[in-house]
C-alpha cells in the first residue's frame, strides 16, 4: 500500500477528537483495505497506527538519526537555511509540523520545470514496505560514516514524500508518531470496517488480551475471518495481558467479593508474568516487555524447581536482605534495570520470587478456571525456597479478619492486601481491572493513606531555588472507557533536587507542542507532554475540585512518593478508582 493512503488517515485521525468519527474513518479505510484483497503491510499499518513501528510487546532497534542530521535533512530538501529551520522548529515544536509548513509553502512556489524534476512532489509514490525497508536500514547502520548513510537514506524517502506524507515520515523518524487512537478504538474500526459487525469488537478485544499484538489479530482478521479470531488462544512467549485489581472502600470488599475469599500480602515489587517451557523461561514485565536478561538466577530458579515443562505463572519479584529474611522496598529492586554488570548487580540485589497465579499448565489454559484451581495447582509444582516462595495468602470471612490480615501484612513490611474472589466465576480476566480483585494499600481515620498512580501531562517551570527544571507538574488519571486522560491534580512537594533535575531531562522526549488529543485538562501548563511518564503520589485527600471539573476531584497536599518505570499509562488509577477512594474517606 502506499504510504499516502495511511498519511492520509492520520490526518483524518487528528482533524477530530470524537471517538466516533474516528472510528467511522478507521472503519472506512479497513472497508477499502479489504476490497483492495491486499494485506501484506496491515500489521504495520496497525504498529504505526498505535503509535509504534512493531508491536508493544516487540522493539524495533533505534533508529539513532540525531536531530541535527533531520534539521539538514529538512533544509536540503526544500532549500531552505537550516537556521530557518531550526528557527520554524522551535516555534511550532514538532518536527512534523515544520516540515508540512516548509514544504507546502515550497510547492506553491515550485515552477513547471521544478515538478518534472521532481515528479514525487504531484504523485508521491512512497510505498509502506519500502519505508520499513529503509528503516530497518537506517536502524542497522553503525560506526563511522553511518550518519552520513542514514541521512542518505532519509533524503532518499523525502523525496519520494509530499508535504503532508513528510509530516508523518519525520515524526516516524523521530519516534514522535501518536495520532491520538486507542487501541479500543482502532478494535472498534476492525470489527466495522472487517466484519460490519460493531459487536464483534469484543471477539477481537478478546483475543488481544491473550495475544497483545494487534498487528498480527489484523492479519488473521482480514486474511482468514472473525471466525479464526475466536480461536486465538494463548501463545507460548508471547505475554497475555495482565489481570489488574480495583479499589473499593474496605467496608464493601465483603460485600463485593462474597466470603469466602481470600486475601494475599501484596508485596512492593514487580509483576513478573513467567512463560516456562522445557529448559526455556521467558519473563514479561508489567509493560509486556521481556525482561528475563535483567534476572538471569530468577530463570535459573525457575528451570531448577519448576519441574513441569509448558506453564505460564506469575508472581512479583521483590529484593531481599542477603539473608532472605527481609524484603527490600522498590527502589532497590530498580538497581536490577541497569543493563552493564548485571552479574555484580545480582550479587549485590538478592531478590525472591513470590508466586499468586497459575494461567496454563501442560499446555491447558487455566485461565477461565476459577482462582482456587488456579492456585491449588500452583501449590503443587512449586517446591520453595529462600527465591522462590508462593504469596503468603489466607481464607477470610469478615471484614475484622480481613484487617487483622491487613495489619499483619502492613506490620511485615508490605504495600497491603490483595482480596481475591474465590468464586466459581473468578476466572483470571486478561487486561481488565474487573472487581475479582481488590486492592487495599490503607486507609486510616478518614485520611489517605493509599497512593495513586498518575501520568504526567504538562509542568510549569519552576522559579527560584527551581529554576531551570519544572516546578510543578499537572496529572492526570485514566478514563479507559474514552481512552483519555483527564486531569487531577498539580503537584511540586517530595521531589529531590536530584530528581527534579532528571525528571525535567527525562521529559524532554515526551514534550509536545499541543495539549495532546488524549488529555482532558482545565489547567493550562507551560509545557504539555504526551502521557508517558507515570508517577506514584499520596496525599491528604480525596476532595471535590473546583477546577479540575471534568474529574471532579482533586488531591489535599499531594507528594511525590515515586517513579513507577515499570508501569504505562494504561495502568494508572482510573476515574472510577478516585471516585470511590472519594466515597471510602
Ligand atoms: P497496583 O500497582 O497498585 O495497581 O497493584 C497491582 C500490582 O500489585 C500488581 O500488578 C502486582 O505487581 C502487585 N502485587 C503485589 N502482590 C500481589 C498479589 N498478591 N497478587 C496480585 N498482584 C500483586
Amino acid at each position: 500500500m502506499k504510504f499516502k493512503n495511511l498519511a492520509n488517515l492520520f490526518s483524518d485521525l487528528e482533524s477530530t477528537t470524537k471517538r466516533l468519527e474516528m472510528i467511522e474513518f478507521l472503519s472506512n479505510f479497513f472497508e477499502g483495505v479489504k476490497k483492495s484483497n491486499k494485506f501484506e503491510d496491515l500489521d504495520k499499518i496497525i504498529y504505526l497506527l498505535q503509535g509504534e513501528l512493531v508491536s508493544n510487546i516487540k522493539k524495533f532497534p533505534k533508529i539513532g538519526l540525531a536531530e541535527k542530521m533531520i534539521i539538514d535533512a529538512l533544509s536540503l530538501h526544500s532549500g531552505i537555511d537550516k537556521k530557518k529551520v531550526k528557527e520554524i522548529l522551535i516555534k511550532k515544536g514538532d518536527i512534523g509540523a515544520t516540515a508540512e509548513q516548509i514544504l507546502a509553502k515550497r510547492r506553491t512556489q515550485m515552477s513547471l520545470f521544478d515538478f518534472e524534476e521532481s515528479p514525487s512532489e504531484l504523485e508521491p509514490s512512497l510505498e509502506i514496505s519500502e519505508l520499513y525497508t529503509a528503516l530497518q536500514k537506517i536502524a542497522l547502520s553503525e560506526g563511522t560514516g553511518s550518519q552520513d548513510v542514514k541521512l542518505g537514506i532519509l533524503r532518499g524517502l523525502m523525496r519520494k514524500c509530499s508535504p503532508l506524507e513528510n509530516k508523518y515520515l519525520l515524526r516516524i523518524i523521530t519516534s514522535t508518531l501518536r495520532v491520538g487512537v486507542s487501541t479500543l478504538t482502532i478494535i472498534d474500526g476492525l470489527a466495522l470496517g472487517f466484519t460490519g459487525i460493531k459487536d464483534n469488537r469484543n471477539i477481537i478485544e478478546k483475543a488481544y488480551n491473550f495475544h497483545p499484538d494487534l498487528g498480527d489479530i489484523t492479519k488473521i482478521l482480514a486474511e482468514k475471518g472473525i471466525t479464526e479470531v475466536e480461536k486465538i488462544g494463548i501463545t507460548y512467549g508471547i505475554p497475555i495481558r495482565m489481570m489488574l485489581a480495583s479499589r473499593v472502600p474496605y467496608g464493601e470488599i465483603i460485600e463485593k467479593l462474597g466470603t469466602p475469599l481470600t486475601a494475599e500480602y501484596k508485596l512492593d515489587g514487580e509483576r513478573l508474568q513467567i512463560h516456562k517451557k522445557g529448559q526455556d523461561v521467558k519473563l514479561f514485565s508489567r509493560r509486556l516487555l521481556e525482561i528475563s536478561e535483567q534476572f538471569p538466577d530468577v530463570c535459573k530458579t525457575l528451570i531448577e524447581n519448576i519441574q513441569v515443562d509448558d506453564v505460564i505463572i506469575e508472581g512479583e519479584v521483590v529484593a531481599m536482605d542477603s539473608f532472605y529474611e527481609k524484603m527490600l522496598p522498590f527502589q532497590v529492586l530498580s538497581k536490577r534495570r541497569r543493563k552493564y554488570d548485571v552479574e555484580d548487580i545480582i550479587k549485590e540485589v538478592p531478590v525472591c520470587l513470590f508466586l499468586f497465579d497459575l494461567l496454563k499448565y501442560k499446555s491447558e489454559s487455566y485461565i477461565d478456571k476459577s482462582f482456587m484451581v488456579r492456585r491449588k495447582k500452583l501449590e503443587e509444582i512449586v517446591s520453595e525456597r529462600d527465591e522462590l516462595r508462593l504469596v503468603k495468602s489466607q481464607l477470610i470471612n469478615s471484614t475484622d479478619e480481613l484487617l487483622e490480615f491487613f495489619n499483619a501484612a502492613r506490620t511485615e513490611g508490605n504495600e497491603g492486601i490483595m482480596a481475591k474472589s474465590i468464586k466459581e466465576d473468578s476466572i483470571y480476566q486478561a487486561g481488565n481491572r474487573g472487581f475479582l480483585w481488590i486492592k487495599l494499600k490503607g486507609l486510616e481515620g478518614g485520611k489517605l493513606k493509599d497512593s495513586v498512580d498518575v501520568v504526567l501531562v504538562g509542568a510549569f517551570y519552576g522559579k527560584g531555588r527551581r529554576t531551570g527544571v519544572y516546578g510543578t507538574y499537572v496529572g492526570a488519571v485514566l478514563d479507559p472507557v474514552e481512552g483519555k486522560f483527564i486531569a487531577f491534580t498539580r503537584f511540586f512537594s517530595g521531589l529531590t533536587d536530584e530528581l527534579s533535575d532528571s525528571l525535567t531531562k527525562e521529559m524532554e522526549k515526551y514534550k509536545t507542542e499541543k495539549k495532546p488529543k488524549s488529555v482532558i485538562c482545565e489547567d493550562i501548563p507551560d509545557v504539555w507532554f504526551e502521557p508517558e511518564v507515570v508517577i506514584e503520589i499520596i496525599g491528604d485527600e480525596i476532595t471535590i475540585s473546583e477546577k479540575f471539573l471534568t474529574l471532579g476531584y482533586s488531591m489535599r497536599f499531594p507528594v511525590f512518593q515515586r517513579m513507577r518505570p515499570e508501569k504505562g499509562p494504561g495502568d494508572i488509577t482510573t476515574v472510577e478508582e478516585i471516585r470511590s477512594l472519594y466515597d471510602s474517606q
